[in-house]
């Protein structure tokens, strides 16, 4: 591996899942050597792992998640395709169901990639595991970072099974997940842990697999069927995967929980207000059980606001801020905090963390608003909202409802909700003059897939 410009000797990322490998990835360029330390065993062939229960579960990447990929790994697309995955125009090989009605579909510049979450995890590792300085070691829990006199982390304590160990390094960065604890270690040791924002939604998935047919869904790779606010708290999603097989979520807000008893489950896909799904599933043949997952909030830590912390130590991806995964941000974002904090580490090591804690909130602040503006359409969710919430709901319903006959405005919001363009681009004047002039047409919405007519433009 050749370095850009080292700037250290060693760096100890905690965790392997997407966010620790992919903040691997920068370090290797700056860095002499760097140590993925992982609880887990890495399994022999793509399947979830205790570490990483939510892999069970299907795992969409936005469109800036991909390009982060596709910059950090030359030619990853080979690897995807021979790991089973299928690529996709997300607007025109998915199906979204938003608002009463399907957006209408256009091809545009978001792409995608459809694959289990284990299979993208294992192809994302395999690269990263390839850098010459680069190695991972498994069995390991990482039990605290440890400090010097001067509030400097030079490495951590851990265990391998046999006792606890030191390892020292120049830089560690926490990518252990939602559970980490980092804030508890923070204030055991005299720092104030960040001031925390939850939003309360209370959700539930329920997943199961199928067997994939040609022909289902009209050829669709993806279909959403988004939740309503404020009557409609249901949704779900279907996604292709390796193995000719769909991952198929039913996910429910505010209590309204998919049950995870076959009969139920029909019955829950059998009410949405689009029967495309319960007609896949009903004749579809099940290749595994129904698993659950409860998700009761999306949790922010601020660590952008700390005034004091130890140098020598970073936090990142689910670590710093966990999505609700309804709107699939979780490893796109901790891919663009990897990109931020490649740039951070170009400038090299003074004041790194103040640095990167400030560029991670400006991509959080994004995913997090986007996210939040939504969950915040319905009465029972639980947080601080803001009084933009009301009128910006208002104005994306509009969006959405126009987006059902024009294509321009399809593509506009899965931009912005993909994260390849700013919220602030839904209010340029072309598209408000589209939103309006969408909310005086009424029109009815297709209510069904085979209804929904592919188009290059208005
Ligand atoms: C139900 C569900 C669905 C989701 N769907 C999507 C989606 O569609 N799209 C999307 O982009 N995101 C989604 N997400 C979010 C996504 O899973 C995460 O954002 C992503 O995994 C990145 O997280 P991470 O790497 O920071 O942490 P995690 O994935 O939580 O991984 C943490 C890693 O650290 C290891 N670890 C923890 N503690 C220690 C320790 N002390 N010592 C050593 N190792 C340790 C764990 O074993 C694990 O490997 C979803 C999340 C959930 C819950």
């Amino acid at each position: 591996m050749k370095h850009k410009s080292p700037i250290g000797k060693h760096a100890i990322v905690i965790g392997a899942s997407i966010g620790g490998l992919l903040a691997a990835r920068v370090l290797a360029d700056r860095y002499e050597r760097v140590t993925i330390l992982e609880r887990d065993a890495f399994p022999q062939t793509p399947q979830p792992r205790r570490g990483v229960p939510q892999g069970q579960h299907p795992h969409g990447l936005l469109s800036a998640g991909y390009r982060v990929l596709q910059r950090f790994f030359a030619n990853i697309d080979a690897d995807l395709r021979s790991a089973g995955a299928l690529f996709l125009d997300v607007t025109s090989d998915g199906g979204w169901f938003q608002n009463g009605g399907y957006l209408r579909p256009a091809p545009s510049d978001l792409h995608g990639v459809s694959l289990s979450r284990p299979a993208l995890e294992a192809v994302v590792r395999m690269r990263v595991l390839r850098l010459g300085n680069v190695r991972a070691e498994t069995g390991v829990s990482v039990l605290s970072p440890v400090m010097d006199g001067a509030h400097c982390v030079i490495g951590v304590t851990l265990n391998r099974g046999s006792g606890d160990e030191y390892l020292s390094a120049d830089l560690v960065v926490d990518a252990s997940g939602r559970g980490s604890r980092s804030s508890a270690w923070l204030e055991r040791n005299g720092f104030a842990p960040p001031t925390v924002s939850e939003i309360g939604v209370n959700m539930a998935y329920a997943t199961r697999h199928y067997r994939r047919a040609e022909g289902d869904l009209g050829g669709r790779t993806l279909l959403i069927v988004a939740p309503h606010a404020p009557l409609q708290a249901r949704g779900a999603v279907a996604l292709a995967q390796e193995g000719e097989s769909w991952a198929v979520t039913l996910i429910g807000m505010h209590g309204d929980h998919p049950p995870i008893i076959e009969a139920g489950f029909l019955e829950f896909a059998r009410r949405l207000p689009t029967t495309d799904l319960f007609e896949l599933i009903a004749h579809a043949e099940p290749i595994s059980e129904i698993v659950p997952y409860k998700y009761p909030a999306s949790l922010r830590r601020h660590y952008e606001k700390l005034r004091a912390f130890p140098t020598g130590y970073l936090v990142l991806g689910d670590a710093l801020c966990s999505f609700n995964p309804i709107f699939g941000q979780g490893m796109t974002v901790a891919s663009l905090e990897a990109v931020a904090l490649g740039e951070c580490l170009a400038e090299g090591t003074q004041r790194l963390w103040q640095r990167f804690f400030r560029s991670a909130a400006r991509v959080v602040d994004t995913a997090w608003t986007l996210a939040a503006t939504a969950d915040f359409a319905f009465a029972e969710t639980v947080g601080r909202r803001g009084p933009e919430v009301r009128p910006l709901n208002a104005y994306i319903g509009w969006l959405l409802c126009a987006a059902w006959r024009d294509p321009v405005l399809t593509v506009a919001f899965h931009r912005v909700a993909n994260l390849t363009q700013p919220p602030a681009s839904l209010f340029a004047p072309q598209i408000v003059w589209r939103v309006m002039r969408g909310a005086t047409r009424r029109s009815s919405p297709a209510l069904h897939l085979a209804h929904t007519a592919p188009s290059a433009g208005d």
